[in-house]
């Protein structure tokens, strides 16, 4: 009998990963963030966030590349996430944007990687455990993590800061994607907090928020979604490539005829015969059921429709326009990050970040 533990078979569907396009989206967001002045070295950094498992790509190899291409800030969310990353990124490059709790502080000692330190609280904490470099976080309007200028007012006053390694004095925007007043206030709040408390550098705008021009820049900006692909503002679509491509291959083909009810609900009753295809995707993988009847895949230059709902494992597309296709083959599903949110109604952070792990990941 042959044993399981040695026994593997390649899984009926892979993540091919462009490393190519984001290399180039890193390249884009940097020339960008440097205020597309040809030429001009304006000094302001570009750093990549790469949480949530580099938003569902692979952390390790996504940062991997950002690294050869020049990127020297990682922004995770946990401490975990840095520790997983620490022999391919130097700790020192590596933020931990939740913070550091107490039960965090020994790990974070002994990874080396830098809180972003997000209360007074968390500020005594690193001070007392002599924790050294730094970065601070102000809440200038999203009202999520980080020093309300109340309490950025009261620490100076108190001495909270005295002695504290400031590097990075960060802020985030809550409404980057949009045109509305509250970009403008938040910036002039953060300006404000800059004056008042010195850091090394200063850092405010994440994919959308390079959009909105130099002033937002700073020293460094942080973005994460466009550099996997999303369009985090409608001017970006032409400047940003899609790096991530899921392909499912085929497990069945069947005939249909007209009249017959396809999977779970009978949402789908074929109008005419129709050829279908049952492939290996589902939303155990991501592929949400907000799919179900809206999406697609393509084979052959012929585009081939979700029909009836999409299950854990499987997905039904209408192959009636793809003859030649056969059991075994690849589908590559329609992800473009923009159509695939406005057909599913997901965010295309959602998208990518709900990525499973019984993907083949191949980069190429
Ligand atoms: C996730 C995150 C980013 C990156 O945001 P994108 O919209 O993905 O570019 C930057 N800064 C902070 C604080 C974040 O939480």
């Amino acid at each position: 009998m042959a044993n399981p533990a040695v026994v593997s078979t390649p899984p009926p569907l892979r993540l091919r990963l462009d490393a190519g396009a984001l290399v180039a989206n890193y390249r884009a967001l940097a020339a960008l963030s440097a205020g597309g002045q040809v030429g001009a070295e304006t000094g302001v950094e570009t750093g990549a966030a790469v949480k949530a498992d580099g938003y569902g790509l692979g952390a390790r190899a996504a940062a991997a590349r950002l690294r050869k291409a020049g990127c020297r800030n990682f922004f995770v969310a946990h401490w975990a996430e840095a520790a997983a990353l620490s022999d391919i990124v130097p700790p020192e490059e590596i933020t931990v944007l939740n913070g550091v709790g107490a039960a965090d502080m020994p790990a974070a000692l002994a990874i080396g990687a830098v809180p972003m330190l997000n209360s007074p609280d968390q500020i005594v904490r690193w001070k007392n455990a002599g924790g050294g470099r730094c970065h601070v976080m102000v809440d200038s309007g999203i009202n999520r993590l980080g020093l309300g200028m109340d309490q950025v007012a009261g620490g100076l006053a108190s001495g909270l800061f005295t002695g504290l390694q400031i590097d990075i004095l960060a802020s985030h925007l809550a409404c980057a994607d949009e045109d509305v007043p509250q970009n403008a206030q938040q910036l002039a709040i953060f300006n404000r907090a800059a004056q008042m408390l010195p850091a090394k550098r200063r850092s405010m705008a994440s994919s959308a928020g390079i959009m909105l021009g130099a002033q937002y820049h700073f020293d460094l900006t942080r973005p994460g979604l466009a550099l996997y692909g999303g369009i985090a503002r409608p001017e970006m679509a032409g400047l940003i490539q899609q790096v991530v491509f899921p392909q499912a291959q085929v497990l069945q083909l069947r005939k249909l005829p007209a009249g017959a009810a396809v999977g779970y609900g009978a949402s789908h009753i074929c109008a005419k015969p129709t050829r279908a295809a049952i492939i290996a995707i589902g939303y155990a993988d991501g592929y949400a059921r907000a799919f179900s009847n809206r999406g697609g895949g393509m084979f052959d230059g012929a585009r081939l429709p979700v029909i009836g709902r999409v299950s854990m494992d499987l997905v039904i597309l209408d192959a009636s326009q793809a003859e030649n296709l056969r059991e075994g083959d690849w589908i590559n599903l329609d992800y473009e990050l923009g159509r695939a949110s406005a057909a599913s109604g997901l965010s295309q952070y959602e998208l990518l970040t709900g990525l499973g792990n019984r993907y083949h990941r191949v980069w190429a």
